[in-house]
C-alpha cells in the first residue's frame, strides 16, 4: 500500500520483500479469506497506548477511502457479522494478486527475496540485504510488520534496524492469541464451542468485554472472543493477576438465570441436573461444570436446593478462569507493542529522529481489535506514509 501511494505521487519506488512473494500474512489471514477491513470506523477499536497517534492516519485514509480503493482495484466486497469485510471471491489471494498487479503496472520495482539487514543514513539512506545487494534512496518507508507468525517471516527485523538509528521500542507481546489458563477440569471441554459473553480482568478490574464464540482447548481458552480479549491482557500475564470471567448465558444476570432454571426444574423435576440444560447449552458443558460447583450431574432437578440453584446461576454467569500466559507468537495474529510513536509525526508518519525515514503498519506501537481492524491500520498508515514520503 505504501509503495502504491508513493508511486502515485510520481516517485521512483523500489519495494524490497524478504519472501519470494508478497503479502504472506494477507494470504493466511481470515483462514485464507482475508478479513480485509471493517465498516465500523470507531477509533476505540485501535490501541495506541492512549497516545491518540493512530487517529490522524485513520481519519486521513478512512474506511470509505479504503473501500473505494479496493473496489477500484477490482475487489468486490461482502460485509459479514460485526461489520467484517471480505473479498467477494472469499480468497485472500485476490488481494495480493491485484495489489501486486497495481504496484507493477504503476511502475513499482519489486525485488523479491531481498532481506534488508542493514539501514544506514548518510545524505539519504542505504539499505543492504543479507545477500549483499545495496539500494540507495532519498527516503525509506519501513513496513516490516510484527513478530507474529514467524514461520512466514514475522520478525522484529525492521524494529531493530530503526532502533539502530535512535528509535525506541516497547516490549512486545503476542496479541489476538489463545490464552493458557490454570489447569482445571475445564480442559475436559477440549473442542467445545459456545456463544458466551466474557470479561477480561487485570488485578480484578475489567479491562475489556465482548460477546462472541469461545472454544475450549486442552491448554485453556480460544475462539474469537478470547482472541479479541487477549490483546488487552497480554502485557499483564507475567506476574499479573489476569482472569477471564465467562457468562455462559449472554445478556442474563444470575437472578434472571436462576429464575429461568427454576422454571425448568419445576416443570421437569425428573430430569437430571445435567440433562436439565439440554437445549440451553452444548451437551458437554453441564457434566463438566456442575461437579465443579459441587452439584452431581445426575442429581434429579427435584433435589436441587435453593442454595444449589443460586450457586449454579452465579457460577454459570460469572465463571472465573485464571490466565497464566498467552500462547506464543506462532499462534498470534498481531504483536502488541512496537516502535514508540512519540518519535513519529502522526500526520506524515515521518521519523522525528531520522528525517526521510517513514514507518507504518504493525511495527509501530499500534494494534487493533479482531475483525479487520489491523489491516485497516496497515492500509491507512501505509497510504499516509507513502503519500508523506
Ligand atoms: C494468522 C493471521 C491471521 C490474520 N488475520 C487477519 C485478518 O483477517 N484481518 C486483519 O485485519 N488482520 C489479520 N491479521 C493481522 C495482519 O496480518 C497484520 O496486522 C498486517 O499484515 C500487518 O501489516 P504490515 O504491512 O504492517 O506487516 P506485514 O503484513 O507483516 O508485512 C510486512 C512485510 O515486510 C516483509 N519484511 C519483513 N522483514 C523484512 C526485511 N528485513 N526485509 C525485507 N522485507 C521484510 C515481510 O516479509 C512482509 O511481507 C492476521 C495475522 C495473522 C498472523
Amino acid at each position: 500500500m505504501a509503495a502504491i501511494a508513493a508511486v502515485d505521487r510520481g516517485d521512483r519506488v523500489t519495494l524490497l520483500e524478504k519472501n519470494d512473494r508478497l503479502g504472506r500474512k494477507i494470504l493466511i489471514s481470515g483462514n485464507g479469506r482475508c478479513n480485509l477491513m471493517n465498516t465500523d470506523s470507531d477509533l476505540a477499536h485501535f490501541h495506541d497506548a492512549d497516545t491518540g497517534f493512530a487517529r490522524r492516519a485513520l481519519e486521513a485514509f478512512t474506511v470509505e477511502d479504503t473501500l473505494a480503493f479496493f473496489h477500484d482495484l477490482g475487489i468486490d466486497t461482502r460485509v459479514e457479522k460485526r461489520g467484517r469485510v471480505f473479498p467477494a471471491s472469499n480468497q485472500a489471494t485476490s488481494l495480493v494478486r491485484l495489489l501486486e498487479d497495481r504496484a507493477q503496472r504503476t511502475g513499482v520495482r519489486i525485488v523479491y527475496s531481498a532481506d534488508a539487514s542493514d539501514l544506514v543514513k548518510s545524505e539519504g539512506y542505504s539499505v543492504t540485504t543479507a545477500d549483499g545487494q545495496t539500494f540507495d534512496a532519498d527516503r525509506v518507508i519501513m513496513t516490516t510488520g510484527g513478530t507474529s507468525a514467524p514461520s512466514i517471516g514475522g520478525s522484529d527485523d525492521g524494529i531493530r534496524l530503526v532502533c539502530a538509528l535512535g528509535h525506541r521500542s516497547t516490549s512486545f507481546y503476542p496479541g489476538l492469541v489463545p490464552l493458557e489458563t490454570e489447569r482445571s477440569t475445564l480442559h475436559k471441554l477440549q473442542g467445545v464451542r459456545a456463544m458466551v459473553s466474557a470479561e477480561a480482568l487485570v488485578d480484578g478490574k475489567v479491562v475489556k468485554q465482548d460477546e462472541w464464540e469461545i472454544l475450549f482447548r486442552y491448554y485453556g481458552l480460544s475462539g474469537l472472543i478470547i482472541l479479541n480479549l487477549s490483546e488487552a491482557v497480554a502485557p499483564f500475564t507475567e506476574g499479573g493477576n489476569v482472569s477471564i470471567r465467562i457468562n455462559f448465558f449472554p445478556g442474563m444476570d444470575a437472578d434472571t438465570l436462576e429464575e429461568k432454571l427454576r422454571g425448568r426444574w419445576n416443570r421437569h423435576p425428573h430430569r437430571s441436573a445435567a440433562f436439565s440444560f439440554t437445549g440451553l447449552l452444548p451437551d458437554k458443558i453441564p457434566p463438566v461444570l456442575l461437579p465443579l460447583l459441587n452439584i452431581p450431574s445426575d442429581r434429579p432437578a427435584a433435589g436441587i436446593t435453593q442454595e444449589d440453584g443460586r450457586r449454579i446461576a452465579e457460577g454459570l454467569t460469572a465463571w472465573d478462569v485464571r490466565v497464566l500466559d498467552t500462547r506464543p507468537f506462532a499462534e498470534a495474529e498481531v504483536m502488541v507493542g512496537g516502535i514508540v510513536t512519540d518519535d513519529i509525526d502522526p500526520r506524515s508518519l515521518e521519523s522525528r529522529i531520522s528525517p526521510g525515514l517513514y514507518l507504518a503498519g504493525e511495527m509501530l506501537n499500534v494494534h487493533a481489535d479482531l475483525g479487520g481492524f489491523n489491516f485497516q491500520w496497515a492500509w491507512s498508515s501505509g497510504w499516509i506514509a507513502g503519500q508523506g514520503a
